[in-house]
C-alpha cells in the first residue's frame, strides 16, 4: 500500500485539550509529516484564533478537525488504537517504545483505520481512556523530566510514522491472516463485547457492581493482547447471548420438572 494512503489512515485524538496553541501545534506537527484527521474530544476552547496562529499553514487541518463529546464516539470505526501517556499505569494495556508500536501501528493500517490517543496537557489520559486503547506508548523520555508538550509528543509520534511509511517498515503482524479471516474488529464492535460481558456477568451475580474490584480492567487487559476478528466478537458474543434464559435472567440450575 502507498505511503500517501497508510498515513490518510491514521487519525490523531486529542483528549480533553485545555490549550487552543497545543491543538494548533499538533495540526502543523500532523500536516508537516502527511497526516490530516484531526479529532478532537471535548477541547476547551476551540476554534479559537490562537490554535490557527499556531498552526500556520495547517489551518485546513483544523478546520476539517472533527469535535466529539466521548472519546468512544471519536474512535468509531479504528480497529487499532494507541494510548500516549508519560507515566506507565499499573494496569493497563501492554506498552511499548514508539518505533516498535507505530510498526505494528501501520500493519494495522494496512487493514483498516487506526488512531493515537493524545491526553490532556495538565492530567493526562484517565485509566478508564487508556483501557479503551489496545496499547499504550511511552516516549523514553529523560526519567527526571519525561512529559512532552502537548504538540511535541505528537510531532515525535508522526515524524515515527512517516519514517517507517516512507521506509516501507509495517511490522508483518498479520502475516497470521489467513482466507478463513473475517475482517478486524472495530473499537465500537469491541466496547459493545465489553458491555455484554459486564451485563451477564452482573446478572449471573460473577460482578458485584457494587465491588466490581479489578474484573473488567482485566478482560480489557487480555483482549487488549490479541487481534479480535468480527466473527470472533459474533462468537464470544453468541456465548454470552445464549447463557440467557428466555426471561432475559442469567441460566443458573435447569428448572426442576
Ligand atoms: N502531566 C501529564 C502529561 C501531559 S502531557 C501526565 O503526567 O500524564 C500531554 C500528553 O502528551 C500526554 O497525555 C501524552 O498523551 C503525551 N505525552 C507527553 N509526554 C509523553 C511521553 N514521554 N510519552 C508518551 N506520551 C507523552
Amino acid at each position: 500500500m502507498k505511503p500517501e494512503v497508510l498515513l490518510s489512515r491514521i487519525r490523531v485524538v486529542l483528549c480533553r485539550p485545555s490549550h487552543p496553541g497545543n491543538i494548533g501545534a499538533a495540526a502543523r506537527a500532523m500536516k508537516t509529516m502527511g497526516l490530516a484527521d484531526l479529532r478532537l474530544v471535548d477541547p476547551r476552547r476551540f476554534p479559537d484564533p490562537e490554535a490557527d496562529a499556531r498552526a500556520t499553514g495547517a489551518v485546513d487541518v483544523l478546520e476539517s478537525a472533527k469535535i466529539s463529546d466521548s472519546l468512544p464516539e471519536a474512535l468509531t470505526g479504528a480497529i487499532f488504537v494507541v494510548a500516549l501517556s508519560a507515566r506507565r499505569r499499573d494496569l493497563g494495556p501492554p506498552g511499548g517504545q514508539p518505533r516498535e508500536m507505530v510498526a505494528r501501528l501501520l500493519a494495522q493500517a494496512e487493514q483498516g483505520q487506526v488512531a493515537l490517543v493524545f491526553g490532556n496537557e495538565t492530567v493526562g489520559l484517565t485509566n478508564e481512556e487508556i483501557q479503551q486503547c489496545q496499547a499504550v506508548v511511552t516516549i523514553p523520555a529523560n526519567p527526571e523530566f519525561s512529559s512532552l508538550n502537548l504538540g511535541a509528543a505528537v510531532q515525535v509520534l508522526c515524524y515515527e510514522i512517516r519514517m517507517a511509511a516512507l521506509a516501507g517498515l509495517a511490522s508483518p503482524a498479520d502475516a497470521t491472516a489467513t482466507p478463513a479471516s473475517s475482517r478486524m474488529a472495530t473499537h465500537d464492535e469491541i466496547e459493545g463485547m465489553y458491555a455484554h460481558f459486564e451485563a451477564v456477568m452482573t446478572e449471573t451475580g460473577f460482578l458485584n457492581p457494587a465491588h466490581p474490584g479489578r474484573l473488567l480492567p482485566k478482560l480489557r487487559r487480555l483482549f487488549s493482547r490479541t487481534r479480535l476478528e468480527r466473527d470472533e466478537i459474533n462468537i464470544l458474543r453468541g456465548i454470552l447471548a445464549a447463557t440467557r434464559s428466555p426471561t432475559g435472567h442469567a441460566r443458573g440450575k435447569p428448572p426442576a420438572t
